[in-house]
């Protein structure tokens, strides 16, 4: 799969380190073909050099507006070298294959930021240069792409060591090109819908597919929108909407929050959100018997929540979730009793997906900071029972185990800083999104005592239920808090300084930890 280098074109605007890379091209004898000031350039330094122009017979013309865009280098680029048809066509119009592509593109980014005029700023939208880079990528089988000088010195080392590159470079190189392509239309999308202010939301600035216009962001005076990301996972952004009202900003973001935490359990499983948190999550023999016990955690938190379920709504689900006010249910799929009974609720919004997203698999998440965005891989980290490292004097039973690795991964799901209280499937108190995680400790504590007060109880839920926590107890107090509640069994990740004391403090109540070694933070 190496492809030697016979014929090089170089239309470059940033010209670093070019001279070297292109005396090291000329030393192997490879003909270079280029443009207007890059020829200029190379000439005067004494690279031998074919103009464009006088390879294709066709003139530079309209001030450079078309330099490149013609048969014979495009030809030259998308042609099949294994494909005998592809062969004989270029033979027959004379169009000599090109094997390497060294392209960068007019500095739009640049011109925009230094303020320049509307007709400079279009002057600088490279036509060309991202034509030229997209079809040596797509051809990344016969041509290499050069998108960055930061990419010459690896290549260099290659064609030294192998005399030509290799397949596995060529991909890389065409998937950085198709990268910086859309990166570049991706600027040029944003500034000219900024340009038009009203013009929101910005149907081609996203790098995604406008999936809907939203009524309005997370408060009225934002405007908002809704995209795809061309990924076609099973998830919110590909769901249908069976009934009810359109769906707001909130809506679809509480619902995913839900979706993402369902897909966790494997037996049947309610989850119920509120302002992106879980309020309650149970397993479940059934939908309608994990929704009785998700209910419980903090009925007053579920009214007007977010129901999301890992099966097929069935009859009884539906009667019983529908017999509260519901905001959106969500679910792999309903059978039609279920939706004979969601339609009698007209304004519930009910959203079928056909399937469950996979916690385990990696995934893109995206946040935007002031000028740019932050991206991550998807936390697709989920324990199980043998990476737990028992730390305490007792060891958890196993009802406890279960519980604990229930927890642990509802805790994945809920705002740091997250400490959950569980026994036997279901969540008994949460406590999200504190500043400190003894405040998380004492909310759940509190919020458990709430619930059984509601359900008649005597003792709080937390009685006799295991904790967790999202990240280390950095001292003692929260897991004390815990203690103090009724939990009989603590997972965290550990790798706190105090962990020691944290431990003894476990020890003398009587509680099983296990450690994790593995963060869920969620902010
Ligand atoms: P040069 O300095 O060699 O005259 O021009 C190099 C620049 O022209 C590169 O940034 C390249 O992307 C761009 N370019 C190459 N071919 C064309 C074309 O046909 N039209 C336009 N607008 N730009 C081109």
């Amino acid at each position: 799969d190496i492809v030697t280098i016979r014929r090089a074109l170089i239309s470059v605007h940033d010209k670093t380190g070019l001279l070297d890379f292109a005396r090291f091209l000329a030393g192997r004898g490879v003909e270079i073909l280029s443009t207007g000031g890059t020829a200029r350039l190379l000439r005067d330094n004494g690279v031998a050099v074919v103009d464009v122009s006088d390879h294709t017979g066709f003139p530079e013309i309209l001030d450079g507006r078309v330099k490149t865009l013609v048969p014979q280098i495009h030809g030259g680029l998308l042609g099949r070298r294994g494909d005998d048809k592809h062969v004989a066509q270029m033979a027959e119009h004379g169009i000599a294959p090109i094997d390497l592509l060294i392209s960068n593109l007019y500095p739009f980014e640049a011109t925009v930021a230094k303020g320049a005029s509307h007709e400079e700023t279009v002057e600088e939208i490279d036509i060309g240069g991202p034509a030229l880079t997209r079809a040596a990528a797509k051809n990344h089988e016969d041509v290499a792409v050069v998108t960055d000088p930061g990419q010459l010195a690896a290549l260099q080392a290659e064609i030294e060591a192998q005399g030509g590159t290799s397949l596995a470079t060529r991909k890389r190189l065409a998937a950085a090109a198709f990268a910086r392509t859309a990166a570049y239309d991706t600027a040029i999308s944003t500034w000219f819908a900024e340009k038009l202010e009203q013009d929101f939301p910005p149907r081609l600035a996203m790098a995604g597919v406008l999936r809907q216009t939203l009524r309005y962001g997370e408060n009225p005076h934002q405007q908002a929108a809704f995209y795809t990301d061309g990924s076609n996972r099973p998830g919110i952004a590909t769901a249908q909407q069976v009934q009810g009202k359109e769906l707001s900003f909130n809506n679809l973001n509480d619902t995913d929050a839900a979706f993402e935490c369902v897909a966790e359990f494997d037996k049947p499983a309610i989850v119920i959100v509120k302002h992106a948190n879980p309020c309650g999550v149970s397993e479940g023999e059934s939908l309608a018997q994990a929704w009785d016990l998700a209910l419980r955690c903090d009925p007053v938190s579920a009214f007007g929540g977010i129901i999301a379920a890992n099966r097929v709504l069935d009859a009884a689900a539906a009667e019983k979730i529908s017999a509260i006010f519901t905001e959106v249910v969500v679910a792999p799929d309903a059978d039609e009793a279920a939706k004979a009974i969601f339609a009698r609720k007209k304004n519930l919004r009910l959203l079928l997906t056909g399937g469950l997203p996979d916690p385990a698999t990696m995934g893109r998440v995206i946040r935007s900071v002031s000028g740019g965005f932050l991206a991550q891989s998807r936390d697709a980290g989920r324990v199980s029972a043998d990476s737990l490292k028992v730390v305490t004097k007792r060891a958890p039973t196993e009802q406890e185990m279960a519980d604990l690795i229930f927890a642990f991964r509802v805790a994945k799901h809920v705002k740091s800083n997250a400490i959950v209280y569980a026994k036997g499937g279901s969540t008994v108190g949460v406590g999200a999104g504190q500043m400190s995680r003894v405040d998380s400790a004492r909310i759940a504590a509190w919020k458990s005592a709430e619930a059984a007060k509601a359900a008649g109880l005597e003792a709080p839920l937390a009685h006799g239920s295991v904790v967790a926590s999202d990240a280390f107890f950095p001292f003692a107090d929260g897991l004390q808090a815990a203690a103090a509640a009724g939990a009989t069994a603590v997972i965290q990740p550990g790798g706190s300084m105090r962990d020691n004391e944290v431990i003894a403090a476990a020890d003398e109540a009587g509680l099983a930890m296990v450690f994790t070694g593995m963060r869920h933070f969620r902010h």
